[in-house]
């Protein structure tokens, strides 16, 4: 019988909800391609409450006790000495959240010897190492599309936040104040901007698809290009490279996972190519930007804002500088784990251990690695 180890963000401080802002979520029947939501044979939780945390245990703790496999559920991650690290050594199966991501470096996957599956309960498996996750044969696999469109809901939430001056406006508020000419006095309309994607896969396209009706100039890059008439209807320019792309924008977002390719790529000398006033917006990875770059281009005036959720490491330390910098909307890493997106990722993720046990095949969309290469949509989407 198998250890699987799972490692969740903490509860909330308040304790675990007994009850929620709304009675149940609305149901959806395929994503936006196609691609059928997650088939478990079953699931043991109620669609809406908080899986994510600790005491939510993705739902999974009856499903694997029947089966006679022992389920370890920790937030204590970082550090060697972690129940994380001391859990690892006999574990099959290690399953983690990007938001709360358990780093599985190559040391620490030497010291796994029975570890078979890397699961990501969301997208993007940058966390693991992927070479040694291959030379481990070591399969990884993540719940493509279950909160896909909760991200892209946040960009454009982020990029309206920013370009209207939102957040201090609120704040005004909640200091009692009315001061108009504070609060506009960084706000614009986002109508006529050029807003641009770094990738067009499904998180990129769907903020294209939530922006056309703004009626801006649309941009995206990406390694593989649109179908044509994709491109006419939502009126996309199409550029080669990022670098090709950011001069040409006001609004920039980043929706590329985190691989060679991308890492660092929004460093000094891509950021002093974008307009001034530019607005970034980044909830794929904190490493694809440069940290300090970033502050230095907002205390520049280069850029007008910046956004997004998500950090190097995560948590982010108190001193982080993203933390203090002038003209930001950073949020913790929230905007993949929605209620809504728990619920799709925590039957995902038992549709993923199902297959893992009873040996049949895992959907060629949720592989990242598999057999020692990469594999489904990790081949398409990532490079080692
Ligand atoms: P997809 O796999 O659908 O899309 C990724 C896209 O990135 C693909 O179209 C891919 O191109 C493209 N791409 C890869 N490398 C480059 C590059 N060097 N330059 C330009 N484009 C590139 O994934 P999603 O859209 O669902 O998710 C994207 C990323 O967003 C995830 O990997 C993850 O890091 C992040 N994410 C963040 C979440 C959050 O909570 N903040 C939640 C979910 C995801 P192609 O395949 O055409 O080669």
């Amino acid at each position: 019988m198998a250890k699987v180890l799972c490692v969740l963000y903490d509860d909330p401080v308040d304790g675990y909800p007994t009850d929620y802002a709304r009675d149940g979520l609305p149901v959806l029947e395929r994503y936006p391609d196609g691609q059928t939501l997650p088939t478990p044979t079953a699931t043991d939780f109620t669609p809406g409450a908080l899986l994510g945390s600790v005491s939510g245990e993705l739902g999974l703790r009856a499903f694997l006790e029947a089966q006679g496999h022992e389920l370890v559920v920790t937030s204590d991650k970082d550090g060697t000495d972690s129940e994380f690290d001391r859990h690892l050594a006999d574990a099959e199966v290690v399953i983690s959240q990007p938001f709360w991501p358990a780093y599985l470096t190559a040391e620490r996957i030497a010291k796994a010897p029975n570890l078979k599956l890397a699961l990501t309960a969301g997208i993007g498996s940058d966390h693991v190492d992927l070479e040694a996750a291959i030379s481990n044969g070591i399969t990884v696999a993540e719940v493509t599309y279950c909160n896909s469109i909760s991200v892209a809901e946040h960009v454009v939430m982020m990029i309206l936040s920013l370009v209207r001056n939102y957040l201090p406006s609120h704040e005004w508020v909640r200091r009692g104040g009315w001061n108009i000419a504070d609060c506009v006095s960084r706000s614009y309309d986002l109508e006529g901007m050029d807003v641009g994607t770094v990738a067009a896969g499904r998180i990129g396209l769907a903020v294209l698809r939530r922006l056309a009706p703004f009626d801006v100039r649309l941009h995206y890059t990406d390694r593989h290009r649109l179908p044509a008439e994709v491109e006419r209807e939502l009126g996309l320019t199409f550029h080669a490279s990022t670098e090709d792309m950011v001069p040409h924008c006001d609004v920039v977002t980043i929706n590329a996972p985190l691989h060679p390719e991308t890492m660092n790529l929004f460093d000094e000398r891509l950021l002093a190519t974008m307009r001034r006033g530019a607005y970034l917006i980044n909830t794929a990875r904190g490493l694809i930007v440069d940290r300090d770059a970033v502050v230095r281009a907002l205390e520049s005036g280069r850029l007008a804002g910046y956004a997004g959720d998500v950090w190097y490491p995560q948590p982010a330390p108190p001193d982080h500088p993203w933390r203090a910098m002038p003209h930001h909307g950073m949020t913790p890493h929230i905007s993949g784990s929605t209620l809504s997106a728990q619920a799709r990722y925590a039957a995902g993720t038992r549709e993923i251990l199902e297959a893992h046990f009873a040996g049949t095949p895992i959907r060629d969309e949720y592989l990242i690695v598999d057999a020692g290469k990469l594999a489904g949509t990790g081949a398409h989407s990532y490079s080692t």
